[in-house]
């Protein structure tokens, strides 16, 4: 029997393994997130072939082939990669941009400027931020949304980010259309529109050349209002006949509900039911202005849901209804949005503020807590993107997706408290090690392959063309109150 134990980054013989050889972690804290809601104080977990091929107390321990390396872990908690179920990952390197942006800053300069000057370099800059800020802090799948036109490459260059990253990704491909003069802010100039078949065509092209077990890439229909009611329909049919997950933005705010209303008759998921694309494959992110009905039609089609706490907050959009989306047994994950409208990629963040927030609304302190909030984040978010049989829970055959928490933090004390600790309290930086689908990625929280240097230049150069392009240099070198020398 080979044992070792944790010693954080320069562990030679650990950055040598190849990918995804059998290993089966022990001496940890394990929290399963099984249907059994299964935790053990003492475990293990066993990874092989990308799947779990084991997890229990140590004492059945001895069911693992003595052939298996140990890897000792003490002082950690392991459990199941997060599901994050929304972000925005080609806009990583856009942080900050947005704070406070006057409304006709925002038409003039800050929308269609900045996607006219986005670039396949560019798309990958902001992926490789966004894609592994996310994974080290845990995250082990995340949805995207990507807006690619007029720049189709700006997708290129996502999917090439998110293979240097190696996170499990689903990555939808967002079209708009809304071609109708009156529609105001929801208004679509010509370069940005595409046609149904313009939108087929290029998402198969992607998915022919960058789709593996890991990135999967599927249409988005951008929201009720900026797009037609034949590119939303158009657009679930894409991802039924290329089995992908169909994608939208949701009330989103007041203001959609209430042209929703105007245009419609109803609310914007009332509308989606009418077009008839609830369902299974189903991801809308926000959703917060829902009536009861609305929220009915959500349990009833099993549609995802990723509630964004931090990124409704930032555009003060409003406070969703969470407590009686998961009363009504809705699939509810959680997502930190793209970093231009959060703009932290911190799932642990989001996890908290998820609870704060909604005591606050309801004005009740024993809603939640933080069991629920990590459920929300691993099995919840699974349930969202529709691929619980696969992901969420450290559960025999589901994907090597692990992930391993030094718990030894001052944040994180004292141990009688932990599961609290870790949501309300939280050290993102405690992540040490992420396997996807039983790869190393995250070795003593560091990346094994990507050097953060080379990230971070990516991401200044990004971001510096975008801003001179566009015009936005000139508003950032105003907004400040300080005088800067
Ligand atoms: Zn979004």
């Amino acid at each position: 029997m080979v044992q070792e134990s944790l010693s954080p980054s320069n562990d030679s013989r650990e950055r040598t393994t190849p990918k995804g050889a059998p290993v089966v972690l022990v001496d940890a804290v394990v929290l399963t997130m099984d249907d059994e809601r299964r935790a053990y104080t003492n475990g293990f977990v066993w990874l092989e072939g990308g799947c779990i091929r084991g997890v229990g107390p140590a004492n059945q321990l001895h069911t693992v082939p003595a052939s298996v390396r140990r890897r000792s872990l003490p002082g950690h908690l392991v459990m199941p990669g997060l599901v994050n179920c929304h972000t925005h990952l080609g806009n990583g390197f856009l942080r900050g941009i947005y704070d406070e942006m006057p409304l006709e800053v925002w038409f003039a300069k800050g929308m269609w400027p900045v996607l006219g000057a986005m670039s396949g370099a560019a798309g990958e800059a902001g992926a490789l931020l966004s894609g592994l800020e996310l994974l080290l802090m845990g995250v082990t799948t995340t949805a995207s949304g990507e807006i690619c036109t007029p720049n189709r490459e700006t997708l290129d260059g996502v999917a090439t980010g998110v293979q240097r990253v190696g996170i499990r990704a689903l990555v939808s491909r967002i079209v708009m259309d809304s071609a109708d003069e009156s529609s105001g802010a929801q208004y679509i100039p010509p370069e940005y529109r595409e046609t149904p078949a313009q939108a087929s065509d290029e998402l198969r092209r992607l998915q022919r050349a960058y789709a593996s077990d890991r990135l999967s890439i599927g249409p988005e229909a951008l929201g009720v209002l900026r797009c037609t009611a034949e590119t939303v329909q158009a657009m679930h049919a894409l991802a039924r006949d290329t089995d992908s997950l169909f994608t939208m933005h949701v009330a989103s705010s007041q203001d959609e509900r209430d042209e929703s209303r105007r245009r419609f008759g109803h609310g914007s998921v009332a509308e989606l039911e009418r077009l008839g694309v609830l369902g299974p494959r189903t991801l809308l992110a926000h959703t917060i202005w829902l009536d009861d009905g609305e929220i009915e039609s959500l349990a009833h089609r099993g549609t995802g849901i990723s509630h964004n706490p931090v990124a409704n907050a930032y555009y003060g959009a409003g406070t969703a209804r969470l407590a009686e989306l998961i009363e009504r047994g809705v699939r509810v994950g959680l997502g930190v949005d793209g970093a231009s409208t959060n703009n932290s990629q911190n799932v642990w963040e989001t996890m908290k503020m998820a609870m704060l927030f909604q005591k606050q609304k309801l004005e009740r302190a024993s809603f939640g807590g933080a069991e629920i909030a990590l459920e929300l984040m691993t099995r919840g978010g699974a349930a969202a993107v529709h691929k619980e049989r696969e992901i969420g829970s450290l559960e025999i055959g589901k994907r090597a997706d692990v992930i391993a928490i030094d718990t030894r933090r001052l944040a994180l004390a004292p141990s009688q408290t932990l599961i609290s600790n870790l949501v309300y309290s939280y050290d993102p930086t405690a992540v040490q090690e992420v396997y996807v689908d039983g790869e190393l990625l995250v070795s003593g929280g560091k990346h094994r392959t990507l050097m953060i240097e080379d990230v971070l230049e990516q991401g200044r150069r990004a971001l510096g063309d975008v801003l001179k392009a566009s015009g936005l240099d000139e508003y950032m070198a105003t907004r400040s109150r300080w005088k800067w020398a």
